[in-house]
């Protein structure tokens, strides 16, 4: 049973955590174990971005790796578990000048004593001609979601991180090609998925190179691109573009409110307090450097117990 109560139509909770990704999962089992009865707006995304990926490997527990939507559902189930509460919805206003914190979702508006922010971070565009006009029609930002539509098609894959080769490699079971075009001469991606990409018969790569350009009437058939270095420009075929370059913090909501740096992460101290006493943050909206589902989780659940310390100094 969730502890909220209402107040008008605003629901009071004692702590209101914003994403369903690690970071406010793991933020909401913590909560929920310190008998808060936490209430998880999911945003449009439950799981969070880990849920867009075939397999993680690399999160602790799961010798043979765990397919990520899945990994996002047990996460909700644990913390539901102990009390936690997960609605559908995305918050859309907060007011954060005073507590309690006001917050409007879709549905609902909320007062909370504290409020976890784990809204965690977006899929960059490349921004170029074609690319909003085409996409799921052949751009795409998630392998997992849209690999089966390519099968036996040729795939570009834009990126040089881990996400560009995982999700190449992970898209060479449907496709017959995957090349993969990077705008510098090396590689970011750790050297295991490096060497299994060169490996790999299907993959190709085209180095120091960038799309500048999405074509196709009403699917992608090609792509401009241009060599950073000669300026050349050629036109390749391929039936699908995937990009992989990056993500932005989703805190627009939160600008003026709580203190970011200059490209939008959130400020948090190293007990994860953001400029606003009682707001606490964690995961990939406070995080440009590990970005990993085990320390966003691990840093959910430190805000979360933080929150919990909080509430003991100020509700005594
Ligand atoms: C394709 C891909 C593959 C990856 N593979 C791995 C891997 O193998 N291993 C690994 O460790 N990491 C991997 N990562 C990285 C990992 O997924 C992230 O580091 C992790 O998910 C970040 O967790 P988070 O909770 O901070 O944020 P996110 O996962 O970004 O979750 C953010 C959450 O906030 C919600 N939200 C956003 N705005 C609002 C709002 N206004 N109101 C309410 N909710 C909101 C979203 O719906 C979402 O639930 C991968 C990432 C991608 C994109």
């Amino acid at each position: 049973m969730v502890s909220t109560s209402s107040n008008g139509n605003a629901h009071r909770v004692k702590v209101l955590v914003l994403g369903s990704g690690p970071a406010g999962l793991a933020a909401a089992l913590y909560a929920a174990r310190a008998e808060l009865a936490p209430v998880v707006l999911s945003g449009i995304q439950l799981g969070g971005q880990a849920a867009l990926t075939y397999a993680v490997e690399n999160y602790p527990g799961f010798p043979e790796g765990v397919g990520g939507a899945e990994l996002g559902e047990l996460f909700k189930k644990q913390a539901e578990h102990f009390g936690a509460k997960v609605e559908f919805e995305t918050a859309n206003e907060v007011d954060l000048s005073a507590r309690p914190f006001k917050v409007t979702g879709d549905n609902s508006k909320y007062l909370a004593d504290t409020i976890i922010v784990a809204t965690g971070a977006s899929s960059n565009q490349l921004g170029v001609r074609g690319e909003n006009e085409l996409t799921g029609r052949g751009v795409s930002y998630c392998a997992t979601c849209d690999g089966w539509f390519f099968k036996d098609k040729k795939v570009i894959i834009v990126g040089g991180g881990d996400s560009a080769l995982e999700e190449g490699l992970f898209i060479t079971r449907y496709a017959s090609s995957v090349t993969i075009v990077h705008r510098r001469e090396e590689l970011r991606a750790s050297p295991l998925l490096q060497k299994r990409a060169a490996e790999h018969p299907k993959v190709d790569f085209i180095w120091s190179t960038i799309v500048t350009e999405v074509l196709g009437s009403d699917k992608v058939e090609a792509v401009r691109l241009k060599n950073v270095k000669t300026g050349e420009e050629r036109i390749l075929e391929t039936d699908g573009i995937f990009i992989f370059i990056g993500h932005t913090p989703n805190t627009a909501m939160f600008k003026g409110q709580l203190e970011m740096d200059a490209l939008g992460y959130l400020k948090v101290d190293d007990r994860m307090q953001t400029s606003q006493p009682g707001v606490f943050a964690g995961g990939e909206v406070a995080d440009p450097h590990f970005r990993q589902v085990v320390t966003s989780a691990g840093m959910g659940a430190a805000a979360a117990i933080q929150a919990t310390r909080f509430l003991e100094e100020h509700e005594s």
